[in-house]
């Protein structure tokens, strides 16, 4: 039996197989490259959700295929929901993480309110049209970087309910309880429920 092929809009390995275990018995999950994608997918609109949607429908437009795209941004309350869509260039268009902790970590010295909360949003079209899943993971952010695992924001964000940072915790425990493990479920239990 040969099964139906979504394109999961990235070129993150990593992230592909991850999805691609878990929708094992459904569908054939590939990256932007196996359809022969190579170009920058646009990715400027000025929400997480809207980036989303944007590079889902470029994908299925251009290339004519099923597809889901997820984007993810940390927002913080003192910084009235900032980085959000900018997270990745909070510091500047390198995307260095290690410059986006410095400005986080600067602009809440002198705040008492740490609190954050990282947002996932994954969109799938299909010829059925656009439906989007959300992932939300409360927390705050620490005072200082804790723990060498994971990546980005991970030594600087301690979610509700935990002691340590996303970067001390070992991938099953933060996929758990992290946004993107969210988003991710609710997409794949909507998909093993027929879409
Ligand atoms: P993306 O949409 O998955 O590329 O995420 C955008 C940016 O958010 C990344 O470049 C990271 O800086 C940050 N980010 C996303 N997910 C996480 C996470 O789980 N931990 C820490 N940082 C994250």
């Amino acid at each position: 039996m040969t099964l139906p092929r979504l394109v999961f809009a990235t070129r993150n390995p990593g992230k592909v197989k991850e999805i691609a275990e878990l929708l094992a018995a459904q569908f054939t999950v590939v990256g932007l490259d196996e359809i022969g994608c190579h170009e920058d997918v646009p990715e400027t609109a000025e929400t997480i959700e809207g980036n989303a949607i944007q590079k889902a429908e470029y994908v299925k437009t251009h290339y004519g295929v099923d597809c889901f795209a997820d984007d993810t941004g940390l927002e913080v309350n003192a910084l009235d929901g900032a980085p959000g869509v900018y997270t990745a260039r909070y510091a500047g268009p390198e995307k260095d993480a290690n410059a986006n902790m410095d400005k986080l970590l600067d602009a809440l010295r002198n705040e008492s309110d740490r609190g954050a909360r990282f947002k996932t949003v994954i969109a799938l079209t299909s010829d059925e049209g656009t439906q989007t899943f959300e992932g939300l993971c409360p927390g705050a952010i620490a005072l200082q970087r804790s723990g060498a695992d994971g990546f980005g924001y991970d030594p600087v964000f301690v979610p509700d309910g935990a002691t340590s940072t996303f970067a001390e915790m070992d991938a099953e425990e933060k996929n758990r309880i992290s946004h993107r493990g969210k988003a991710v479920r609710a997409m794949v239990a909507k998909l093993k429920n027929g879409g």
